[in-house]
């Protein structure tokens, strides 16, 4: 027999197997040596009361054996002498992409500026040491893409938009723990996703694909009003549709789009500040225990959203046990982002501070770059305020909410070092005021969080995509231009690594229903 159980036990209980097989003996009177297996199929955290518990939806096989897959795997077949499809970008949206053509029957010719997953990781170790960041080398631009130094989670919003389930299944096909498929907010962890995407490459390679790393796109290659392919910053070219997944920090790709006068769109983002605190901290406030989060349960989240004065400012991409990272993809800026690792077990717990942004709110907002040189102006003032190195100004929190110069800094995650600076003073007022609004706010809902043993860093700009290219709702592909599928967060339709890996499968399906229609008929 199969049963299904929801259990309400405690972190102890929960983190082990042992106990919760004791557990459906005596709560539910099943025979100790009947259980044959026990698996999970929910996990979440409820700290809502006085004593944290853990919900756990479990699967029970009595008297026979466990039956079928953790998960589905996908078949991958050689595609070397398939059509190909060139996907520029090895980002969450690019190797989804790729990794759908192959099932579709298609050759995925990925095209990469930055290098591969393991070569990069000395590129960001560097920017520590040396505040110099490599323009095609970064947080944001090599194998993996943004989110392949990140915290690596994998919830999102967007389930509308396609299977949500896939995504994670062939992340653990590709060598990522089954945990992410039961966890209410699943991650996979800074030191595991590189091994993941690693994996991911080696599916693409053996299926016939390629992947061209170091290799910049500066062009399309046009016929008529059809992209025919694109053309490279070493000379080279490569033909077929055009799968164009550069993520929301290739301001290079947006501005030959702009001069080319393909069709784009200013879009709205938010910016703000990272604001990190010791996590021992957070794990008091949010599991209200003195003792903190204990040995049974993971460092604490923590979500806050509020209106000021008309626009949205919330708590964005938290890291929890993690760090803050400098996250710019060029010189003399700084952006700062979080990351943390599978254990999620640094001191500091952080999270992005941001205001909601619209076009309208910096200027003409038919300008379709308004938006993305906003962004670029605020990080370059950020670097300036730095002292024109990669040291991020920052102010204790209590200081930035009363408008005071921190005489000093809480100790950091944040390797290339801090400075006081008064923040509140050179932060747009649009983005500073409110955000100092919203602290009060978030420090009434939970007493304790507004405090200055937290500091907030500037600045964080990079939540979503300045920009949109316009595509058609149905067909995916762009509005003018046929053989052309902008995709993933960069082209302003996701926001996220699940997101973006979930448009990249829908774009490469749009692509083959694209060269389906573009084969010569027998
Ligand atoms: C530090 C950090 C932490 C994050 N944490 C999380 C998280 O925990 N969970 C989450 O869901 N999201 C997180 N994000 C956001 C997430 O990474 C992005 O939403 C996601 O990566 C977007 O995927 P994408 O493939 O659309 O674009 P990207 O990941 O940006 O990939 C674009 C790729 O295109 C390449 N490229 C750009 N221009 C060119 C060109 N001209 N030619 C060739 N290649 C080009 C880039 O090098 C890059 O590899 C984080 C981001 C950062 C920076």
């Amino acid at each position: 027999m199969v049963h299904e159980f929801q259990l309400r036990l405690s972190p102890e209980q929960a983190a082990d197997l042992q106990h919760v097989r004791a557990h459906l003996v005596e709560e539910k009177g099943l025979g100790a040596h009947e259980i044959t297996d026990v698996r999970i199929l929910g996990r979440s955290i409820d700290a809502r009361g006085r004593t944290v518990r853990v919900n756990l939806s479990v699967r029970v096989f009595v008297n026979e054996p466990a039956t079928g897959e953790l998960f589905p795997h996908t078949d991958y077949p050689i595609v070397s002498e398939r059509p190909p499809v060139v996907v520029v970008g090895a980002g969450p949206a690019g190797l989804f992409a790729a990794l759908r053509l192959i099932e579709l029957g298609l050759r995925p010719v990925v095209v990469e500026r930055g290098k591969e997953v393991h070569e990069r990781k000395r590129d960001i170790a560097q920017i520590g040491r040396t505040h110099r960041i490599d323009p095609e080398s970064n947080y944001a631009f090599g194998e993996g893409g943004a989110g392949a130094y990140s915290d690596g989670k994998l919830y999102t919003r967007s389930k509308k938009r396609g299977d949500t389930r896939k995504i994670l299944h062939v992340f653990c096909q590709h060598g990522a723990s089954t945990d992410i498929l039961w966890d209410a907010h699943p991650h996979i962890g800074t030191d595991r996703l590189p091994g993941v995407i690693g994996r991911i490459r080696g599916t693409i390679l053996a299926c016939g694909g390629q992947i061209h790393f170091q290799t910049r796109m500066t062009e399309f290659l046009l016929q008529g009003n059809r992209v025919a392919g694109i053309l490279t910053s070493d000379g080279r070219t490569f033909h077929g549709p055009v799968i164009l997944a550069t993520g929301h920090s290739a301001r290079d790709t947006y501005r030959m789009l702009f001069d080319r006068q393909i069709e784009i769109a200013a879009k709205g983002i938010a910016v703000g500040v990272r604001l990190e605190h010791p996590a021992e901290l957070i794990d008091r406030l949010q599991y209200h225990r003195s003792e903190g989060r204990g040995q049974f349960l993971p460092a604490a989240e923590y979500s806050y959203v509020t209106q000021v004065d008309g626009r949205g400012v919330y708590s964005f991409c938290m890291c929890p046990g993690g760090f803050v990272v400098p996250a710019a993809s060029a010189p003399e800026e700084i952006v700062v982002n979080g990351m943390s690792p599978s254990h999620r077990n640094s001191r500091w717990s952080n999270a992005g501070m941001v205001v909601e942004l619209r076009p309208q709110d910096v200027g003409d907002s038919s300008d379709a770059l308004s938006v993305m040189r906003y962004q670029q102006t605020l990080e370059h003032t950020c670097w300036l305020q730095g002292g024109c190195r990669q040291t991020a100004p920052a102010q204790r929190m209590a200081d930035f909410v009363n408008r005071r110069l921190s005489y000093d800094l809480p100790e950091s995650s944040y390797v290339p070092g801090l400075i006081s600076s008064p923040l509140h003073f050179w932060l747009p007022p649009f983005v500073g005021d409110r955000l100092g609004q919203a602290f009060r706010r978030f420090g009434g809902m939970s007493r304790g969080f507004l405090t200055n043993e937290a500091v907030a860093i500037g600045v964080e700009t990079r939540t979503s995509a300045p920009v949109r290219i316009l595509r058609h709702p149905e067909s995916l592909g762009h509005v003018r231009l046929q053989g052309l599928f902008p995709c993933g967060e960069g082209a302003g339709y996701a926001g996220g690594i699940v997101s973006a890996a979930i448009d990249g499968e829908r774009c490469a399906a749009a692509a083959a229903r694209y060269c389906s229609t573009q084969s010569p008929k027998p």
